[in-house]
């Protein structure tokens, strides 16, 4: 691509950076904000900038927050004895939407996946045990996509907190394999999350 600008050509690389955009589709949009008021586009730009420099993650769940506790774990009205384990904030965000789960979460920040490179120290499992261990969860629900990732990643902590006393279920699958858990609909998810069965009674043999 030939540019009359090199600002333009700047903000269009820049752009193209970001997932499922190319260089055509990053033209359109420098373009399009082009033609915005400026202040438009500072304010997109200010919270870009906020969003990498100020948000936190939740020192007990490691959901994204912008304090030190997210707004759920802070709640008096949730459960934090039954904690539901999920891949990312976008699974918090779907299981929410349900309005089906009392309970609180661990975010894992991923799956187990040795093809990309991810093993159990990427993810926040360690600290998930060491809260199992001090015995302040009663259940550990898996709410991971069915994929090979999720039921590796499943496995892994599975045995982790094996020794430690605590109830472990899965979300029942209604959902189909390989689908993801933000993709589900609410319904099918919240029903999936009420009729959690035995982790065991997953295991594929
Ligand atoms: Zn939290």
């Amino acid at each position: 691509m030939d540019f009359s600008s090199k600002l333009l050509e700047n903000a269009v690389n820049e752009i193209s950076q970001l997932p499922g955009i190319g260089k055509r589709t990053a033209l359109r949009l420098a373009l399009h904000l082009l033609r915005q008021p400026e202040e438009n586009t500072s304010s997109l730009a200010e919270a870009i900038t906020k969003l990498r420099s100020e948000i936190k993650f939740c020192k007990r769940c490691h959901n994204i927050s912008d304090f030190e506790l997210c707004e759920i774990c802070k709640n008096p009205n949730r459960n934090p004895e039954v904690v539901c384990v999920v891949e990312d904030v976008r699974d918090v965000m779907a299981i929410e939407n349900t309005s089906q789960f009392k309970g609180t979460y661990h975010v894992l920040g991923g799956k187990i996946s040795p093809m990309d490179g991810i093993g159990p120290n990427d993810l926040t499992i360690h600290s998930l045990v060491e809260k199992v261990k001090s015995g302040t969860i009663k259940e550990l629900i898996f709410a991971l996509s069915s994929t090979m990732e999720g039921d590796t990643t499943n496995f892994y902590i599975f045995k982790q907190i094996e020794p430690f006393n605590v109830l472990t279920t899965t979300i029942a699958r209604g959902i189909a394999v390989g689908d993801e858990l933000e993709y589900a609909d609410e319904v099918t998810l919240g029903r999936s999350i009420v009729n959690r069965i035995p982790f065991e009674n997953s295991l594929k043999i």
